[in-house]
């Protein structure tokens, strides 16, 4: 039985596999002729059984032929089989790829005298092999695109696979960790979390490739034992519409817990300072109502917080002060700056308590108004004070009379108004002799009743004063004539002759008394009270317990 009927006898098989079999035989001058081919092969492609006895050249457009011819040269020349793969253009433009088995079939004396050709195409294997490199070039590309991000990300980022485990990690990944990249590689994940509840995080590990989830807290074991505290976020990698893993970004929270819990003290802190503080402090929000009154308010206004509350902060002030402050509340937003200012609060049962206010606003971070801190403090005491400091900066201590400072204002005030005014200057007669004959207690009562019967001898726009020592000034009210400062004086002189026994002692009070009538045009008050004085004087020579007047 020759080859080819050798071959024929296999028919049956060859054409019932899904392969195409094509046999070719080589002729002395190299050329390659169809000598068989099965049912599959006539399915396939363009040829049939008419193709049987022609050369490959022949059957084949020029360019397939001469591709096919040279495959089967190689597989004649090098005597082995050989494994081949090409891609084909069809007249249709189609690109086809097979894969092809060739076998050279040798004589006795090892020529080859056909091959065997088992062929079978893998257009779609390659199809998908070409997408997948695609996929990956992508891949390769928005990696090359993103490694920045991921690299140089302050977080770090894991890359894990469907099933959990660590394939990949960033630098901070290492450095964060501790760990090398590579002795976490293939590594569980969940290895590494200590969750709250393993059970639970487990779960939403799983969740994670199917739904978006929210951040999570846990902490990581790092290399040297310690428990790194992160929120953890996790990524679904998605690649041709594919979930293949999960990035696990894990952001260091210890910094930001330590900060927390600081300003978890710092809120302590603000609670126990406010609530045991003597100042009322009173937090506003950015609409102008309360959020924090401390309880102190009860000791300074004596209203609860609750009462306080119940009312607007500007209905709790004095009428006169509520514009400022509510200018300088505004006004402390724009400015940002620290403000003070004085004003009258209502007291539940006391009336108005002079206050001191401190304001503060508060800003957030970005620099965005948040409160308003008021710090209140009583101040009637240092009010009262402040009152009585003024009170003798014009007024004599002893005799509670305006002093010298007061009688030239209130002179100057007459003088650049010009107004015409009597100056009366009274001083005690001998009055050394009472001081040193019953002491100087009652030398001062002597002042005090003296600078009394003064007081009731004037009208109420009018002004006694005490210069100093036994001296005193009383300013008439002008147009006065001389006869009527006369007449004034002598009143005065006789109210001092009235009994002194009202201070236990039996007494004698004489007093002299220089006058002059100021006129409209009148220089300065020293002057005015220089030509008083100098009347005194003349009162004094003249015998004391006497009035001159000096024109
Ligand atoms: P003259 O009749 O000339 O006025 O003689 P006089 O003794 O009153 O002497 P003069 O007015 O010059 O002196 C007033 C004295 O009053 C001198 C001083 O020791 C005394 N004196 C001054 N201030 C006070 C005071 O506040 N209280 C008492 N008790 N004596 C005072
Ligand atoms: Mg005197």
């Amino acid at each position: 039985m020759g080859v080819t009927e050798e071959l024929l006898v296999e028919r049956v098989w060859m054409d019932s596999t899904q392969e195409m079999v094509f046999i070719v035989r080589v002729d002395r001058s190299g050329n390659f002729f169809y000598e068989f081919l099965n049912q599959e092969a006539i399915n396939q492609t363009a040829l049939d059984a008419s193709a049987i006895g022609r050369s490959v050249r022949e059957v084949h457009s020029p360019e397939i032929g001469k591709r096919l011819e040279s495959h089967y040269r190689q597989a004649a020349e090098s005597a082995k089989k050989l494994k081949i793969e090409d891609a084909f253009q069809l007249s249709t433009g189609e690109v086809r790829w097979y894969q092809m088995v060739l076998t050279p079939l040798l004589n006795g004396q090892e020529e080859c005298t056909h091959v065997s050709a088992f062929i079978r195409e893998v257009t779609k294997e390659r199809k998908a092999d070409q997408d997948a490199l695609e996929m990956w070039k992508q891949i390769e590309e928005s990696r090359s695109r993103y490694s920045s991000l991921y690299e140089n990300n302050t977080d770090a980022v894991f890359t894990l696979d469907l099933k959990g485990r660590i394939l990949e990690g960033n630098q901070t990944a290492a450095n964060m960790t501790e760990f090398l990249i590579d002795e976490l590689r293939d590594k569980r994940f969940l290895d590494y979390v200590i969750a709250e509840d393993p059970e639970k995080f487990r779960d939403y590990l799983d969740q994670a490739l199917s739904t978006p989830l929210e951040d999570t807290r846990i902490r990581f074991l790092a290399n040297n034992g310690s428990q790194i505290s992160c929120l953890l976020k996790l990524v679904p990698i998605i690649v041709g519409g594919n979930r293949v893993g999960i990035y696990a970004i894990l952001k260091d929270m210890t910094e930001l817990d330590k900060m927390a819990g600081k300003f978890a003290e710092s809120e302590n802190l603000f609670q126990i300072i406010a609530e045991n503080a003597h100042d009322v402090i009173i937090l506003l929000n950015n609409s102008g109502q309360f959020m924090y009154i401390s309880p102190s308010c009860f000791n300074v206004y004596g209203a609860t917080r609750e009462e306080i509350e119940a009312e607007p902060l500007l209905s709790l002030v004095h009428p006169e002060e509520t514009e400022e402050l509510d200018r300088k509340l505004a006004e402390s937003i724009l400015t940002g700056e620290l403000w003070k200012m004085q004003l009258r609060i209502k007291h539940k049962t006391r009336g108005w308590v002079w206050s001191e206010l401190l304001g503060t606003p508060v800003f957030d971070e970005d620099g965005k108004f948040s409160h308003k801190v008021l710090l209140l403090r009583d101040i009637s005491k240092q009010k009262e004070y402040e009152s009585k400091l003024e009170f003798f900066a014009y007024h004599d201590a002893l005799t509670g009379l305006p002093n010298r400072r007061m009688l030239k204002e209130a002179m100057y005030r007459k003088i650049e108004h010009d107004e015409e005014f009597a100056v009366l200057i009274l001083d005690i007669d001998d009055f050394k002799e009472i001081n040193d004959g019953w002491g100087h207690e009652i030398g001062d009562q002597v002042i005090q009743e003296f600078a009394h019967r003064l007081s009731q001898n004037i009208g109420e726009n009018d002004l006694a004063a005490r210069l100093g020592g036994d001296e005193f000034v009383l300013l008439y009210k002008g147009p006065i004539t001389s006869a009527e400062a006369i007449q004034k004086a002598s009143i005065i002189r006789r109210s001092m002759e009235i009994s002194w026994e009202a201070l236990g002692v039996e007494l004698k009070i004489t007093t002299s008394i220089g006058i002059h009538i100021a006129s409209a045009d009148a220089s300065n008050p020293s002057d005015v009270l220089k030509k008083a004085d100098h009347a005194l004087y003349e009162a004094k020579n003249a015998g004391k317990n006497n009035f001159q007047l000096n024109r």
